[in-house]
Order: C-alpha cells, then structure tokens, then sequence
C-alpha cells in the first residue's frame, strides 16, 4: 500500500512595533538580559494590559495579504500554563475569536501554484528567554509580552518541499508587507509542524505527530522528511501510531518523543477579564487596508506580463522592490510612438543595466564614499535608447557612463560627448585597429583560422581594448571574420 504525507503548519511570527504588547517596553532584540522589563510584562500583581494598537493594525494587515475574513469581533484569552519563561503563568492568545480568518496562500511550486489554506492568524505574546549555564538557569524577559503573530494553516501541504516553499513565501509575504522583519537568526520566525500519514487516496487523517519549536525553514525540512519516513516505516510494519508530540534533534537528524496525548496541557482557556472584546470599524479597517501592498507572485508575475521580463529579472524586481520601482518609473517615459519590437528590446536594456548596476554597486559599496547625485527619470532609458542605436555599448555604458551619471548628476549624452566615448561604428576605423591586432598576434590569428572559434574572442578582447572600448563589439567580430577567412 502506497501512504501520503498530510502536513500543516503553525508559524509563530514577531510583529515588527517599537514596543511590546501590553507595555511600553521597547520591542527590541540583542540588549543586556532584562533590561526591557517593567512590572505589567513581568507579570506582577494588580497591573493592567493596554493593547498595542500598532500590532493589532498588523494583525489585520496580515489577514487581508493572506486573503483572510476579518471577523467584527474578537477577544483575547488566557492560555494558563506554568513555564519558568512565562512569568504571568499564561499567556494571552486569541482562542475561539481570532481577528482573522479563513484566507490562502499561493506560491510557485515546480511548474505549478500551490495554495495553501490559512485557518486562521491570532494575535498572541512572546514569552521569555531560558539560558542553562553549567550549575544554573537564568531568564531573559525582553522577549517577554513582544507581539506574536500565530499563522495556523490547514494541513494542505503534501511534502517536506512543499512545506519549505510555502514558509519561504509566507515570509516574502509578511517582510513585503511590513509586517515582520522576519530574521530567522533572531528568533522571529519559529514554527510547530504537524504531520501525519495515511494511504494515498483516503480522507482520513492519521494520528497527528507535532514537531515543536523549529527555528529555521530548512531543519523544518529535514524534520519533515525524516518524520514522513519514520511515520510510513512504522505503519507498515503495522504499529498503531499515537497522537504526540516530538523535538528535532537537528546534529543527529532525527526526532524524539517529548510527550503523549495522556500527558498534555490542560490550557484551561477563558476569555481576558482585563481586556476589551475588538470590534473593528469600517475606517480603522479602511486605513489598515491602504497599506495593503501588491504580493511577491503578483508583482512577478506583473512584471513578466507587462514587461515581457524573463523570470529571473521580474524576481530581481520583486526581492528589490525600490529597484522595481526605478525600473517601472523609467520605462514608464518611453513615448507610444515607438514600435513594439523596438520597445521590448529597450525595456529589456533598461532592465539589464539597472539590475547589473545594482548587482556592482553591492559588490563594491566601500567605493562609493561620493552620495549618488540623482538624475532625472527617463535618463536611464534614454542610455538605454543610446545603446539600441549603437552611439554605445552595454560594458561602456555599465562600467563608465551610469556611474559617472550618478557621481555627477550629468546626462548619459553630456559624458558620452564631454569623455568621447561615442560607439566607433565606422568600418574603415575598425578595420585598421583588427589589421593592427592580426599583425600583433600571429598565433591566435592562425588558431582561428585552422578552424579554434574560441580564438575570436581573444582577438575581439584586443580590438576593443586597442579602441578603448568604443569599437561597436558586432561590427569587431565581422570585420575580423572576414579578414581571416
Ligand atoms: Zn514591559
């Protein structure tokens, strides 16, 4: 018998507020242990909660990117466990009301969209921080009572892969969105996974096998696969599994049981008597809603449609999304009157050098001490219409105008006229300097001619090179075809 995978997820996510939820202390990650604390997130007697009104924005910002119902009323409760990190001994959570619900997913999976429903996302707290020295324990509660977000999916998912996918989209999700910085290396990011397994084509669900407390998408991943093997190996064998939770061992690849359903919590759940019901308004929700952005897939997908962009560009324009702006602003100026096939070509141009100039400018930032001077928009496009109609080329253009563009503000014509870098396209200039590079290297001159096509490129290198790199690279390579044949 063949068995499936059925795994949902539930993606605890840090609100991206200046301070904790019930408190004023800052919301701030790496300081000294205990040093953002005051008595309402230390849980002491006779304090009173106030909501954070900035997380519970994030909350419904979140359920309208993930395409959720915002219900018109929801509570918080109090989930009583007793944790050495949790100093109130329960945290407080959105049990049965949440502020959103019933949205999905979409991402690319393969070839294909995958859609992952969302049962729900609830506002809940973080709570402290555990350290273990080598003869005793200390607690860190700046984490303490800092806006969590808790993203419950329903078990769409099918496979390890997919489950990675899906925790990669959901963060582009919530970073674009502003709703989380999401860095996985501070903890912002924490997710339970729950797997089970069953023949393929049946609709019952299997004993449910939860993984807690996994901190990066990729041990989720091998947490998953290990666990689909291990629950499939014992089905067959015929054991009865048992609904439990486990913990990755991630040194040893493997899981562990912690716990059994006889032995968990009892989270004696009740609604806060501190707390307010919420009962959004339609002009809360519409303010919340105006910062709705455009979604990663759509925006690719956009720029793919609109632009004719390859793949690989419109990601480009998704993950730096000031520099998709930039791209849209300039191509935005190309005038109607141009022809189709022309416009794609210089859309493509203006693709190339911005994307090839951001790529530099991170590779060599310490030498850009010099503030960029902005130019105006449509400057871009037009080096870009100074390459289509051969006045330059693309590596003059990357590697000299558009920095000097932006150290000095200058227009792309201006530096081409002011440093005489106009495109040679001149036949006879060309073939003087090809004669020049022929009788200078006999040797790959030969090669090419006994039939190494790779020698051409060398002796296009010296052309250009003996030219100052202002030959049109097209007319090099015919010119010196011709001469060696
Ligand atoms: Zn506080």
């Amino acid at each position: 018998m063949e068995y499936e995978a059925v795994i949902g997820l539930e993606t605890h996510v840090q609100l991206k507020t200046k301070s904790k939820m019930w408190c004023g202390c800052a919301n701030q990650y790496g300081s000294d242990p205990n040093t953002h604390v005051c008595p309402v997130c230390l849980g002491l007697p006779g304090v009173l909660p106030v909501p954070n009104e900035e997380a519970l924005r994030l909350t419904v910002l979140t359920g309208f990117l993930l395409n959720c119902e915002i219900p018109r009323f929801a509570k918080f409760d109090r989930k009583s466990y007793f944790y050495p990190d949790a100093p109130k001994n329960y945290q407080l959570t959105q049990y049965d009301k949440p502020s959103t619900q019933n949205g999905f997913v979409e991402f690319e999976l393969g070839d294909t969209t995958a859609r992952v429903r969302i049962t729900r996302a609830h506002l809940e707290e973080d709570v402290g921080k555990s350290f273990h020295f080598e003869r005793h324990s200390g607690v860190d509660f700046n984490r303490a009572g800092v806006p969590l977000l808790e993203i419950v999916s329903e078990p769409d998912i099918t496979s390890a892969k997919m489950a990675y996918d899906y925790l990669n989209a959901l963060k582009d999700i919530l970073i674009h969105g502003g709703v989380s910085e999401c860095d996985m290396e501070k903890g912002m990011v924490r997710c339970d996974v729950n797997i089970s397994v069953r023949p393929v084509g049946s609709k019952e669900l299997g004993a449910k096998i939860e993984i807690k407390n996994m901190n990066s998408f990729s041990g989720v991943r091998r947490a998953a696969e290990y666990e689909i093997a291990r629950q499939i190996a014992a089905v067959k064998r015929g054991e009865k599994l048992i609904q439990s939770t486990r913990r990755w061992d991630d040194e040893a690849g493997v899981t562990d049981e912690m716990r059994t359903k006889e032995h968990a919590h009892d989270y004696r759940y009740f609604p806060d008597p501190d707390l307010m019901p919420l009962a959004p308004k339609d002009a809360w929700l519409a303010e919340v809603k105006s910062r709705v952005v455009e979604l990663p897939l759509a925006r690719k997908r956009r720029f793919m449609r609109e632009y004719q962009l390859p793949a690989g560009d419109a990601e480009v324009f998704t993950s730096n999304v000031p520099l998709g702006n930039t791209f849209e602003e300039e191509v935005g100026t190309i005038s109607n009157g141009i022809q189709e096939a022309g416009k794609t070509k210089l859309i493509k141009l203006v693709a190339n050098l911005l994307i090839n100039s951001s790529q530099s400018t991170t590779a060599s930032q310490n030498e850009t001490i010099e503030p960029a001077k902005p130019f105006p928009v449509g400057e871009i496009l037009n080096l870009a219409g100074l390459i289509q109609n051969n006045t330059t080329n693309s590596s003059t253009a990357q590697q000299v105008i558009l920095p000097e563009m932006r150290k000095t503000g200058k227009s792309a014509a201006a530096i081409i006229q002011e440093k005489g870098l106009a495109q040679v396209s001149d036949t006879g200039a060309i073939e003087k300097f090809c004669d020049e590079v022929i009788a200078a290297n006999p040797g790959p001159a030969n090669d090419f001619k006994s039939g190494k096509a790779a020698a051409l490129n060398f002796l296009k290198g010296q052309v250009m090179k003996l030219s100052k790199g202002k030959a049109n690279p097209n007319l090099i390579g015919e010119v010196l075809e011709k001469k060696l044949k």
